[in-house]
């Protein structure tokens, strides 16, 4: 049993996490500033003896005893992130300096949720670990790239300058449960415009490329990244590999929920990624893991939630 920190626990991935570490006997610090959390996410855990919960921004400092830290406090939609935009920054900077900071202290492991956004709109498909990237510094995603990008910096500087256990996980797009139905994430959006009857809203021609991943693959990929050994660092994709265009899942999205509803072509964002999927041969290769949840089945198991959820 350890005792792990798991900074915005209360967000999508966060409380399923906190879900799996408390179901494998952990004793689970879940710390979240409740921006785009919820304490509805892990109500289930609450009474739990092994289930402790602490609002607390992780750009202040943090002051606790843990043998682990799972650091994925950041909003993670455009549409949020972009809200704040300098609070975006200062969470991801200033929140990996300060959990760093706690890692050294207490001699934690620690694990970066970063993002494939730290590729920014790719030139390189799909993209492996060593493509440096193509981002825009100074447009509207450059709040959340820039500091993801920063982040990654500190980490490697903390494990080169202060040997600190690091785990840097690039996550590219994933889906299911407990997205918010107001995330402005693409599945999410489309999942409830159709249950809704409202129009599909497709920026752009859809013709741009994601490869979505089914939560409980994640969640998996992450555990297995911060029980490798030590010497794993990272950077590691964790993503599935089969991508769609936008125009194709809002299809498969007609198709599942049986809607009426009609798709609708709206502006495309600044800076909208046109392709994105990973190249996963070192999570292969170093964490044995892969996808095993296909798009259909896990789309399934999503809308069920959000008909539930409205
Ligand atoms: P989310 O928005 O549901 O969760 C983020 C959580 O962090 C929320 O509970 C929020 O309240 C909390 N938070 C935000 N700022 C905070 C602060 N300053 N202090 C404390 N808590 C704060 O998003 P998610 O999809 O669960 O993403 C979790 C992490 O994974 C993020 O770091 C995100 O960048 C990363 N990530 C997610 C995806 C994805 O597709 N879901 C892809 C790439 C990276
Ligand atoms: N910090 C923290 N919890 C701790 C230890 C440090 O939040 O248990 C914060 C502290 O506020 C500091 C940051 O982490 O600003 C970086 O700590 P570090 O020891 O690396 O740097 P320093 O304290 O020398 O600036
Ligand atoms: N998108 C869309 N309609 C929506 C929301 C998003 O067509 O209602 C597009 C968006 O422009 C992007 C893709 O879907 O090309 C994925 O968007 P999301 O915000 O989910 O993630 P990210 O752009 O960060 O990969």
């Amino acid at each position: 049993m350890s005792k792990i920190l798991v900074t915005g626990g209360a967000g999508f991935l966060g409380s399923h996490l906190c879900d799996r570490l408390v179901g494998d006997g952990h004793d689970v610090l879940c710390v979240d500033n409740y921006f785009t959390g919820s304490k509805r996410n892990i109500a289930h855990l609450m009474g739990n003896p092994m289930f402790e919960l602490l609002r607390h921004d992780v750009t202040f400092p943090l002051y606790v005893e843990v043998d682990q830290i799972y650091n994925l406090a950041c909003p993670a939609s455009p549409s949020h992130y972009q809200h704040d935009p300098v609070q975006t920054t200062k969470t991801s900077v200033h929140g990996a300096i300060n959990m760093l900071g706690l890692a050294k202290r207490v001699g934690a492991r620690i694990l970066q949720a970063s993002t494939s956004e730290v590729y920014g709109d790719p030139q390189v498909n799909p993209q492996p670990e060593g493509y440096w990237g193509h981002v825009n510094p100074v447009g509207v995603r450059s709040c959340y790239d820039e500091g993801k990008r920063c982040a990654e910096t500190l980490f490697f500087d903390y494990y080169r300058q202060h040997d600190v256990g690091i785990k840097v996980m690039r996550i590219f797009n994933t889906y299911g449960p407990r997205m918010l139905a107001n995330d402005g994430r693409v599945v999410s959006n489309f999942i409830v415009q159709a249950l809704r009857g409202e129009p599909i809203t497709i920026f752009g021609d859809g013709q741009q490329t994601r490869s979505f991943c089914y939560v409980d693959d994640l969640i998996e990929g992450m555990v297995r990244f911060m029980e490798s050994p030590h010497t794993f660092t990272g950077p590691v994709n964790v993503g599935n590999p089969a991508d769609i265009t936008m125009v194709e899942l809002a299809e498969s999205i007609i198709e599942l929920t049986g809607t009426e509803s009609q798709l609708v072509f709206k502006d495309l964002p600044s800076d909208d990624p046109k392709q994105r999927r990973p190249d996963i041969s070192l999570a292969r290769s170093e964490l044995g893991w892969e996808p095993s949840v296909p798009l259909g089945p896990g789309l399934t198991r999503t809308i069920e939630y959000f008909k539930e959820a409205l």
